[in-house]
């Protein structure tokens, strides 16, 4: 799956955004890493802010009062070869993989572009894999209380994500005679392991 794979850093993904610029409009920060190097000797230093407990050398490139990136121009990344990761990174299929809007008013555009998205499968196992994404962002969601410490991500970005990492408890039969502590604890050990490079591609 090609979003897991960028999500473990192996690469951003290749995302046919064709005329779409709806995450530089929709009121994200985009995080600057020293990685970023080409970026960060483009975009002028006093767009780029400091936040607290982000670590040496980490900065965000913040946004417009309507929510615009400032390096948007005349509708185009006026920054597109040297932009930074995060940017490279972002693919607003997850929120469709995972049956979720991106947000909330601030995320219209991003919403519209997610419920055009439509994924074609190359056989039941991928069907398969489909539901049992939007059913575990859709227990991430409704279940925070069950996670430890009610530490369950509550931004779609984040609930997307796990949903992803995690989607293969919901693939396994037994899964709907657990108590909702036991899958959310199997949640967590899934992302761990994902993280880990531990689970499946
Ligand atoms: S840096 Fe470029 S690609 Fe990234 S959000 Fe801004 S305009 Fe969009």
């Amino acid at each position: 799956m090609e979003v897991r794979a960028s999500l473990r850093g192996e690469g951003g993904t290749n995302v046919p955004c064709g005329e779409c610029v709806g995450c530089c409009v929709s009121s994200y920060h985009i995080p600057i890493r020293p990685q970023d190097k080409q970026a960060l000797a483009i975009i002028p230093a006093h767009l780029l802010v400091s936040v607290h407990g982000q670590p040496n050398g980490h900065a965000m490139l913040g946004y417009l009062s309507d929510g615009t990136c400032h390096m948007l121009s005349a509708g185009k990344c006026s920054i597109y070869p040297q932009r930074p990761q995060t940017c490279r990174d972002y693919d607003c299929r997850i929120f469709a993989a995972a049956g979720i809007d991106a947000g909330g008013p601030d995320k219209t555009v991003i919403n519209k572009r997610v419920r055009e998205w439509r994924f074609t499968f190359k056989g039941e196992a991928e069907k398969r894999a489909h539901c049992a994404v939007q059913s575990a962002a859709a227990f991430i969601k409704n279940n925070r209380a069950s996670f430890p410490g009610g530490r369950a991500p509550t931004a779609s970005t984040g609930i997307a994500v796990l949903a992803i990492k995690a989607y293969e408890i919901f693939l396994k039969s037994d899964v709907h005679t657990k108590s909702a502590a036991e899958i959310a604890n199997a949640i967590i050990k899934a992302s761990g392991e994902f993280d880990a490079g531990l689970s499946a591609p």
